[in-house]
């Protein structure tokens, strides 16, 4: 599933191809039935003869300002984003299709059928229910400790909660709080402040090593990769009895706000 680290790859990925200055030509959502569903892919007509003037992102929001307005991309559980020239064969899962004023077109996979773009006047309209971005280099230790230490719900359900911090995901999450130490059933409450600053600290750690990760990896038409939760890089094999990454002991796993944590009960209190 894609999360912050691969949307910014993404990001950088069409800043890279030159996306920006191009002008949509033509908008092509062949999928049958798309313009009936719920997710606003239909409605995307008005694109044509607007132009791209920067990408932007927030938590796992991709931002694309044009002259008029904003499109907001965002991948949901299996969506990718690729640039293709006129000769480039279409993605299987193709949904979207957007052409530019250089022949190219700009696809969107996704078998899965839940990434959502649509239209919007102001990037507001995306973040206004977003916590900050995890990456934000304005975002404080500080300013995490403040909005995360009077919750009284279990860490692993705070750090997931995009209204407190845009970004992190559930693998991540897992990753964070195997290194820091802390159950991810430990409420937010109960935790010193002192940890609370390393958790921060370690979020973006953890997501700037999986950028990296990304960056280095890319497919072999130069597209970012998609870690998967049973990728060589995590730290956490995702199946209870798999040995900690750290001690060996049997890790665990429990639901907590409905996604399932996975956690070692000796290096994690
Ligand atoms: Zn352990």
């Amino acid at each position: 599933m894609p999360e912050l680290p691969e949307i910014e790859a993404l990001r950088r990925y069409l800043l890279r191809e030159g996306l920006v200055g191009r002008t949509f030509v033509e908008v092509d959502a062949e999928w049958p039935g798309v313009e009936d569903t719920i997710d606003g892919m239909g409605g995307l007509s008005p694109l044509v003869g607007r132009r791209i003037k920067a990408f932007g992102r927030h938590g796992k929001q991709l931002i694309a300002k044009l002259d008029t307005g904003v499109l907001g991309l965002h991948m949901g559980m299996t969506g990718r984003l690729g640039v293709m020239a006129p000769e480039d064969e279409s993605f299987r899962y193709r949904r979207l299709a957007l052409y530019l004023d250089d022949e190219r077109r700009l696809e969107l996979d996704d078998v899965r059928r839940w990434a959502m773009v649509r239209i919007e006047n102001d990037v507001e309209t995306f973040t206004a229910r977003m916590g900050p971005d995890a990456l934000d280099p304005d975002f404080t230790s500080a300013q995490f400790i403040e909005r995360v230490s009077a919750k009284r719900s279990p860490i692993k359900s705070v750090l997931l909660d995009q209204k407190v911090l845009a970004g992190v995901g559930n693998i991540y999450a897992d990753e964070v709080l195997l290194i820091v130490g802390v159950s991810p059933s430990r409420r937010a409450d109960k935790i010193s402040a002192g940890q609370l600053e390393s958790i921060h600290n370690t979020i973006v750690g953890v997501l700037e090593n999986a950028l990296a990760f990304i960056e280095s990896h890319p497919d072999n038409q130069g597209r970012p990769y998609v870690i998967d939760a049973h990728d060589d890089r995590m730290q956490i094999p995702r199946k209870p009895g798999a040995p900690c990454p750290q001690c060996e002991t049997a890790l665990k796993s429990k639901k907590i706000g409905g996604r399932t944590a996975y956690y070692c009960p000796s290096c994690q209190h």
